[in-house]
């Protein structure tokens, strides 16, 4: 007998994305021009013991999206997260910060005033901790529906789906696509092709993920393929850029904003 409970699931996951991607848009023209960022969700320790160090020796900074629920704690897939200590190093070098929900609740399942909290307890605190400038947010699980689409749209920052592929010509700055390491996403193999996509046109592509180690989870990748991808980018004419700044690029070069941004 068919599975109507899935096939239901899968229809409303699929109306959930195209209103999602229809509705409380805030559209903005890309500047011409090949970029990517690097961003690392959560997030664990051994991002920035091990990433960190192999942009910053690039030259290049990335953007950490921050749960501060994760502060201090040990998860089950990812081992041990972030401390102060972690922070203050990467504030110190001069990398970018995005925020996430403060206890990694699922967008879609909270109400839009739990949404808020969860949002105004992350920036909370960050702003503790002397990070003020948080141009972006990514929705944790990359989950969202056009409910939770409407109750972030408003906010300054730029939001980030899950979504992968190149965001080019018109981008919309409340569901901007990104590309996640995880292997249920095709892994590395997809990022070297979103990769190769980058180099034959011009767009900006966002790449994700979470744990970096020997025995990654599968939400996260080995050193070996996070310097694959590194090596390739170093090797073309692309720019890394942070999440943060391509953001204030778009504001900078918008002749027209539209939506809720225009008031
Ligand atoms: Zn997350």
């Amino acid at each position: 007998m068919a599975d109507f409970g899935y096939f239901s699931q899968k229809i409303g996951d699929s109306i959930d994305r195209i209103l999602c991607e229809s509705f409380e848009k805030r559209d903005y023209k890309m500047p011409k021009g090949r970029y990517i960022s690097f961003c690392f969700d959560d997030f664990p320790k051994s991002a920035a013991e091990l990433a960190a160090p192999m942009l910053e020796s690039r030259g290049w900074r990335g953007t950490w999206y921050v749960a501060g629920g994760f502060l201090g704690k040990t998860e089950p897939h990812y081992g041990q997260m972030f401390d102060d200590g972690d922070l203050e190093k990467l504030k110190q070098n001069g990398h970018d910060f995005g925020c996430h929900t403060f206890d990694h609740i699922d967008c879609r399942d909270a109400s839009p005033e739990l949404i808020q909290a969860q949002c105004r307890k992350n920036m909370e605190f960050l702003t503790e901790r002397g990070i003020t400038d948080v141009a972006s947010f990514a929705y944790p699980f990359g989950s969202v529906n056009l409910s939770a689409k409407r109750v972030m749209a408003p906010a300054a920052m730029a939001l980030r789906g899950v979504k992968p592929g190149l965001n080019r010509g018109t981008v919309d700055l409340s569901m901007l696509k990104a590309c996640g390491l995880q292997t249920d996403n095709g892994g590395i193999a997809r990022a070297m092709s979103d990769l190769e996509a980058l180099k034959r046109s011009d767009g900006w592509l966002i790449i994700f993920t979470h744990d970096i180690g020997p025995k990654p989870s599968p939400w996260g990748a080995t050193q070996s393929d996070y310097s694959q991808i590194l090596q390739a980018v170093e090797a073309s004419d692309i720019e890394v850029v942070t999440v943060g700044d391509m953001v204030s690029r778009l504001r900078e070069g918008a002749q027209t904003p539209t939506h809720a941004e225009a008031a």
